[in-house]
């Protein structure tokens, strides 16, 4: 029995365990679960669930109605007086549909390992189960319970696994959300911008072009001002961005059209900045006498800001350079179920997941080596928290 409080064991054993946790890899990505494909997902589900069932947690389903089901699994310490809770929370849902694997086959080379959604994040839960299984057989005393919660549908905004996620969240201490880490050196991700998405719909009147031009109002035309003036909110500096990503309306080119429509990413790195654009957003007038313009949507996801992962990320760094590791961290353009749990105040630490690159991407890959690594930094979190 190695020494719990000794790091270097623990990252010792899970180094031994790597052939078994690329074994498990290969089996997950080999069963494609992309979230709006509910069937698949759920085969995807049963056999994680088959897995973590051995690996000694114990586990509840949780079954939506049009997305895959969600496994919750706890870990209870055997110390048996747990003193709160720790999340571990990730996804295994992908943005490949079905017969993806076809083109883009679980392989290994050159240390690296590809397939679909094996870094965006089925590694991520693999490096969870062998953490656990490490804690199990290792036997440290972990004074938390501690929760696993994979969703079916984080790609496509959690709409199903919200709630879930919320309520766990509120009962946990801290966080560790296992998506992709950044770059080669896998940093950890201890900021991320608050996501939205907003339509803008413009009616105007329609009219004939070249007979009566002065009777219509067009409605791409002030959908294109409006549009302006949203690129104006545009602020690089302080991570603010409305990305105009599709437009639509008019019918012929000699109708003015009366319906034109765009729908904006948007994103912000601090929440006042999201409520700002939120205000004016919601605030747009139409600039052409005679329009209407309908705003609908706003920000879904709100800032990760630093202040609820910095104290997190030191502890990860200092246990990281106990086990002779380095790990930096980074901003994230892009959301995760952490922005959800960083909203509510709960320390949350994203990114500690697999180290690779090509998230939704034809080239999507982990760093094999690296898996274990991330295994015992995740373990040690788990231990010391
Ligand atoms: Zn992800």
């Amino acid at each position: 029995m190695a020494h719990f409080t000794d790091l270097q064991n623990l990252l010792k054993h899970l180094r031994g365990e790597l052939p078994a946790m690329l074994e498990t890899l290969e089996a997950f990505v080999c069963c494609e679960s992309p979230s709006t494909e509910k069937a698949a997902a759920d085969r995807c589900a049963a056999l994680i669930a088959d897995v973590w069932r051995r690996a000694g947690g114990q586990i509840e389903l949780r079954e939506p109605k049009h997305r895959g089901t969600h496994l919750l699994i706890t870990y209870s310490p055997s110390l048996n007086r747990s003193r709160g809770q720790l999340l571990v929370l990730g996804h295994y849902d992908t943005v490949y549909a079905t017969g993806t694997l076809a083109k883009m086959p679980f392989r290994k080379a050159c240390g690296r390992v590809f397939g679909p959604g094996v870094f965006d994040m089925k590694a991520g839960i693999v490096q969870a189960l062998f953490a656990l299984r490490a804690l199990r057989e290792l036997d440290p005393p972990v004074s938390k319970r501690i929760v696993f919660l994979w969703t079916s549908d984080e790609e496509i905004g959690s709409e199903s696994s919200r709630k879930l996620i919320e309520a766990e969240a509120k009962r946990s201490d801290a966080i560790f959300v296992l998506e992709p880490s950044l770059g080669p050196l896998g940093l950890l991700k201890t900021a991320r911008k608050g996501v939205g998405e907003a339509e803008i719909i413009v009616h105007g009147r329609a009219s004939h072009a070249g007979l009566a031009p002065e009777k219509g109002v067009n409605a791409i035309h002030e959908l294109a001002l409006q549009i302006a003036r949203i690129r104006e909110w545009n602020d690089p500096l302080h991570g603010i961005s409305a990305n105009a990503g599709i437009v639509e309306g008019g019918t012929r080119t000699n109708v003015i059209p009366d319906h034109a429509k765009a729908v904006i990413d948007l994103r912000a790195r601090r929440i006042a900045d999201m409520q700002t654009i939120e205000k004016r957003l919601h605030a747009l007038q139409p600039i052409l006498s005679g329009a209407r313009v309908e705003v609908n949507g706003g920000f879904s996801r709100v800032p990760l800001e630093r202040k609820h992962s910095a104290a997190l990320f030191r502890r990860a760094q200092s246990l990281a350079k106990q086990m002779g590791l380095k790990v930096g961290e980074c901003t994230a353009g892009g959301g995760s179920d952490g922005n959800f749990t960083a909203a509510l105040g709960i320390p949350t630490l994203d990114g500690c997941g697999a180290v690779g690159d090509g998230a939704h991407s034809p080239g999507e890959y982990i760093l094999a080596k690296t898996m274990p690594e991330r295994a015992a930094l995740l373990a040690a979190m788990l231990i010391t928290n």
